[in-house]
């Protein structure tokens, strides 16, 4: 044999049984079987077995179970970014003719392909106020099929009543007479907020929980990548087969990444927490500021149901300066910011900020002035965060 085909059949294996703490990292294209009996019996869809690399290895059937086990489901799917995981969502449960929900301060980019390629599909939308279940109930209708929740908003952090959004989905469920068919209107979280640490979303009635891995599983600012949740195996296998068809598959690198991450989430969650509302409440009592978007501060929106629903909350906060301050300035100041480093994302080492203009991003009116800036706080000494706010504050002395 020549040396190439020597090095690629080589036949030396090392020995077994080799245990160590962390997961094995495999990466896969093929996976060998050992007869064509083999290649034809075997099913990737239980884990019970494995097939090709997309379809599963041992280092993505773990993370999948791991993230099962942080969002309390059963099944779980991975995706390459958590805007993907959206996708899957909506791919899998609509079709044209049908209608999708969302809350209007949704993330951005799931609004954006509700608008692109949902509606070029003949799959309306509609934006409700999830500050009012009562909205959400005028607007659900027998083409009906997902309705959206996000809890809190993007960027703008009001913290909805979920229970009884979810229970308004059931009741229109029940008044459409859906019972278990499978164009029962199905509900989904996008918890990348709560990242299975500050509320169950299950136990709040949820059929469908996807998250950014990006965010608080990784915890590293390095790596994209997003999940699919459930507890109702019927759901999860609509999910897995459109999983399967479009070919949704995640690196063994970057799962590696995230297995890395978890042990350390909740620990994060709460560091991070603790230090966010310290600077949030600083903040609050800034004479240049008008109002601070926190759920646990006291007059943020939905600060109530936060306190009924939640045990914690991420590290993000927003703020809007007084009415005189505009655009420039807003923006000047976050130039001015040295330790909060101007990037999208969150919950990663690094205290981020960037400055958003509402009216543009809603369907709604917006009652403040119309630029916020929104911090995400890192691991960063909250002493050196709060200086570092205090030093480009000074600009509005
Ligand atoms: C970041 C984020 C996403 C998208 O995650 P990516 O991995 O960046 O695609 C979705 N929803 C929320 C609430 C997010 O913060």
């Amino acid at each position: 044999m020549s040396l190439s085909t020597e090095l690629i059949h080589h036949p030396y294996r090392p020995p077994a049984e080799f245990e160590a703490l962390a997961p094995g990292v495999h990466k896969a294209s093929t996976v060998i079987f050992p007869s064509v009996a083999a290649m034809r019996e075997r099913d990737w869809k239980d884990k019970s077995a494995y097939t090709y690399g997309l379809h599963g290895t041992p280092t993505t059937f773990t993370l999948e179970e791991r993230i099962a086990t942080l969002e309390g489901g059963r099944f779980a799917l991975l995706t390459p970014s958590g805007l993907s995981a959206i996708a899957l969502v909506d791919m899998a449960l609509l079709r044209t003719g049908d209608e999708v929900l969302l809350p209007d301060n949704a993330y951005g980019p799931g609004k954006t392909l509700a608008e692109g390629e949902l509606a070029a599909w003949g799959i309306r939308h509609r934006f409700y106020d999830p500050m009012n279940p009562a909205d959400l109930a005028a607007q659900l209708s027998e083409s009906t099929r997902l309705v959206w929740l996000e809890v809190p908003g993007s960027v703008t952090l009001e913290y909805p009543d979920l229970p009884a959004l979810v229970a308004v989905v059931q009741q229109a469920n029940d008044r459409f007479g859906h019972g278990d068919d499978p164009r029962r209107i199905v509900t989904a979280l996008d918890n990348t907020w709560g990242a299975g640490i500050a509320f169950s979303a299950f136990e709040s009635g949820v059929d469908v929980s996807m998250q950014a891995l990006t965010k608080y599983p990784s915890g590293g600012a390095d790596v994209l990548m997003g999940s699919v949740v459930t507890r109702d195996e019927s759901l999860h296998r609509r999910l897995l087969l459109t999983h399967m068809r479009l070919g949704l598959g995640v690196g063994a690198n970057d799962a590696e990444a995230v297995l890395r991450g978890l042990p350390s989430i909740a620990l994060r969650y709460h560091a991070q927490d603790a230090a966010t509302r310290e600077l949030a409440q600083w903040m609050a009592n800034h004479a240049a500021v008008a109002q601070v978007f926190h759920p646990a501060l006291p007059g943020s929106p939905g600060h109530d149901h936060w306190q009924q629903h939640a045990q914690a909350a991420a590290c993000l906060f927003s703020v809007v300066f007084r009415p005189e301050i505009g655009g420039d300035r807003v923006d000047a100041f976050c130039d001015r910011l040295r330790l909060f480093r101007l990037g999208y994302s969150w919950a990663g080492p690094i205290s981020l900020c960037v400055p958003y203009h509402i009216p543009s991003m809603r369907t709604r009116s917006w009652p403040h002035a119309p630029h916020l800036v929104r911090f995400a706080v890192g691991l960063e000494a909250v002493e050196d965060l709060q200086a570092d706010l205090a030093q480009a504050l000074a600009m509005f002395n």
